[in-house]
């Protein structure tokens, strides 16, 4: 049986917190009936009041990074209990903007990871492939090390509560989706390592989700493939009216 679906939007670094409130104002009254989940992740100083008012609506707020450590002397940074206590229930991590711009590895993505599940974060885990690893063929091999060392040291049980969000970095921000059948291939690859990993049970269980020029169009044709368990917004999911149509065409796919 396929899983109830998950669309996450996330917002990266737009909207001020009385757009992002005008949003979810906009947003709750019109999914109350939509059987999917809906979460955004906002900019960190919208947190705190888009998740006050999005008690006792269907939408889940979360963040989009934080930093390994509990607290300390990390100037800028922010700590997952920062994030718990302000009302995010999720976290994105490694996402591919964290790690083309601002470096980040696989070895800290699973300290993030690690230390979100300690903080009661669900993690979203992104992992994707350049245009350049693709064309060379190394796909499976660039995925299968990010998932064997974000997910290092997690256990059987704490993998089924992380997202996996598979996010060709080619075709992130670009307008060039994924076919579905290469989303569906790679989603099936991903489940059959995961499975190698951590057992049948918990590749079944775990979500994948496919990121990547996601829109009103395409999504259901996307969530009709049988290993693709949501979608990860980008573009679309700054503007009502699409996130809206995202939504509403993923109801009863
Ligand atoms: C993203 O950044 O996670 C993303 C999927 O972006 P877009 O939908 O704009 O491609």
């Amino acid at each position: 049986m396929k899983k109830k679906y998950m669309i996450v939007g996330n917002w990266k670094m737009n909207k001020l917190i009385e757009e992002s409130l005008g949003f979810i104002k906009k947003l709750a009254p019109e999914i109350t009936d939509c059987d999917v989940d809906v979460l955004l992740a906002v900019p960190f100083t919208s947190i705190h009041p888009t998740s006050k008012a999005a008690e006792k609506t269907k939408i889940i707020i979360g963040a989009q990074n934080m930093n390994d450590a509990r607290k300390g002397a990390f100037t800028g940074e922010i700590a997952g209990i920062m994030l718990e206590e302000a009302g995010a229930e999720f976290v994105i991590l490694g996402h591919s903007e964290r790690r083309q711009i601002f470096h980040e590895t696989n070895d800290f993505i699973n300290k993030k990871v690690e230390r979100a599940l300690q903080d009661d974060l669900m993690p979203i885990l992104c992992i994707g492939e350049t245009k350049e690893e693709k064309d060379k063929n190394k796909t499976e091999e660039v995925l299968k090390k990010q998932i064997k060392e974000c997910l290092d040291k997690i256990s059987k049980e704490d993998v089924e509560n992380i997202k996996i969000a598979y996010e060709p970095i080619w075709a992130i921000g670009t307008g060039e989706t994924a076919t579905v059948v290469y989303a569906e291939k790679i989603h099936k690859f991903i489940r059959e390592y995961l499975k190698q990993l951590f057992g049948k049970k918990c590749a079944d269980n775990i979500y994948i989700l496919y990121g990547g020029s996601v829109t009103p169009e395409n999504v259901s044709i996307l969530l009709k493939q049988k290993d693709i368990d949501g979608v990860l917004v980008g573009g679309a999911s700054l503007d009502l009216e699409s996130f809206l149509e995202i939504i509403k065409n993923s109801v009863g796919v």
